[in-house]
Order: C-alpha cells, then sequence, then structure tokens
C-alpha cells in the first residue's frame, strides 16, 4: 500500500454516529494503533508504513477530521502519540480537500468577545497582546462548523478545552452547564464547578452570540450530561 492510498482509506473513514451522537471509535482506534507502533515500531495490524513521516501524517489527517485543535493534547497524550518522537510533517499532500479555517476568524471571535473569556472573564494579555484567549468553534470545524462569530466564542485556554471534552456546555438560555462527570479534588480544579448556571458573556452590540443551531449541536455531540461515560 502506499502511503497515498493508506492516507485515502483514512481520510475516508466514516463519521459513525451511535443514537445520533458522534461515536469516533475508528479513528481512536487508528490513533491507538499509531501509538502503539510510536512505542515499539511494531503494530498487529500490517497496515502502516514505517517510512518516516507516514504515521505523524496520518494522526494530522485523523486529528482534524473528527477532533479539535484543543483535544490533541489530550488525546495524543491518551493513546502515546508524541509529535516529537513521530517527527514532523513535510508532506502536507495529507491537506488535500481539507476544509481550511477561514483567516480572519479568530481574530474576529476575539474582538466580538472583548478579548476576554465569555466564560470566566480572563483577558490576560503579554502587552497589548491577548495570551492564554482562543477562539472556540461551538460546532466543531472538523464536523463542518462554520467559520462565523455566531458558532465562536472567546474562551481562555483552559475553558476552551474543556468546552471541547464536553466538561463544559451551554444551555438553550445561554447559561453555562458543567458535566456531573466532571471531578476533581483540589480548589482550582472545583472553580470549575462555580460556572455552573452563570450566563454566558453576551457580545458586544451588534455581533451574534452563539446560534441555537450549533448550541444544540454542541449539547447532543459533545457535552457530557447525565449518563455520560468519562470517555
Ligand atoms: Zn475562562
Amino acid at each position: 500500500m502506499t502511503r497515498d492510498e493508506l492516507m485515502r482509506r483514512l481520510a475516508a473513514l466514516r463519521q459513525a454516529q451511535v443514537g445520533g451522537r458522534r461515536a469516533p471509535h475508528k479513528p481512536l482506534l487508528v490513533l491507538w494503533l499509531l501509538g502503539r507502533f510510536a512505542a515499539t515500531g511494531r503494530t498487529h495490524v500490517e497496515l502502516l508504513p514505517a517510512r518516516p513521516g507516514v504515521p505523524e501524517q496520518a494522526v494530522r489527517l485523523l486529528m482534524d477530521q473528527h477532533f479539535t485543535p484543543a483535544l490533541e493534547p489530550v488525546i495524543r497524550e491518551a493513546v502515546g502519540l508524541d509529535p516529537a518522537v513521530l517527527g514532523g510533517v513535510t508532506d502536507l499532500a495529507v491537506g488535500r480537500g481539507r476544509r481550511k479555517r477561514r483567516a480572519g476568524f479568530t481574530e474576529e471571535v476575539l474582538a466580538a468577545y472583548a478579548y476576554a473569556c465569555a466564560f470566566c472573564g480572563f483577558d490576560g494579555a503579554l502587552g497589548r497582546h491577548p495570551v492564554g484567549l482562543e477562539a472556540a468553534h461551538v460546532r466543531w470545524h472538523s464536523q463542518d462548523g462554520p467559520d462565523e462569530v455566531a458558532n465562536g466564542l472567546a474562551l481562555c485556554a483552559l475553558h476552551h478545552t474543556l468546552f471541547d471534552a464536553g466538561v463544559l456546555g451551554l444551555r438553550p438560555d445561554l447559561r453555562i452547564q458543567v458535566s456531573p462527570v466532571y471531578v476533581a479534588r483540589s480548589e482550582a480544579g472545583r472553580a470549575v464547578d462555580a460556572l455552573r448556571g452563570r450566563p454566558v458573556a453576551a457580545p458586544r452590540p451588534g455581533r451574534p452570540g452563539p446560534a441555537p443551531v450549533h448550541v444544540e449541536w454542541h449539547a447532543r455531540q459533545v457535552y457530557k450530561g447525565a449518563g455520560a461515560g468519562a470517555a
């Protein structure tokens, strides 16, 4: 199997659903296999050419199609895929057909929320440049979420990760939900619970808040409500 054939097959992995909810078991399984390969140089599935760059290229494709940048470090850690071990990708042929993020999305979202986290108000800056502040997609970019302010939220890096992981969610009335599955021992960890029920910050006048259709997608596909497993 050539590199291009492998990438085509990975790109064709379907977005599986169970009961209308995303169930990315296949990409997670492939990522786990890549992690085994990174650790041992072998995998029981004779699918992965050992040529330099191929495993990392496959990881890039699966991450871009099924997850979000904020979740990438979490998943890499869980499956043992250190980018330094795999080596960087120089051949970006994998990017063919991938939907590019629209330039300007980040700046528009951060400006709409006055450069502050819409959940906690964090507004740190390094000189005049915001730091630790990100433009989150409510409906993930990889899941056809548009690069529009109505699908964005300015969030600090922590709350962005927790939002993408389903720890934090939004109610239809735009109040913050905290997953009943979330646990923390420290005071800092439990500070997340204090967000429960608080309203999301409103954007500046004239800018749209999160659209109900995207809020509903996140609640259904990402947020870990009662009955959700920790996985
Ligand atoms: Zn925050």
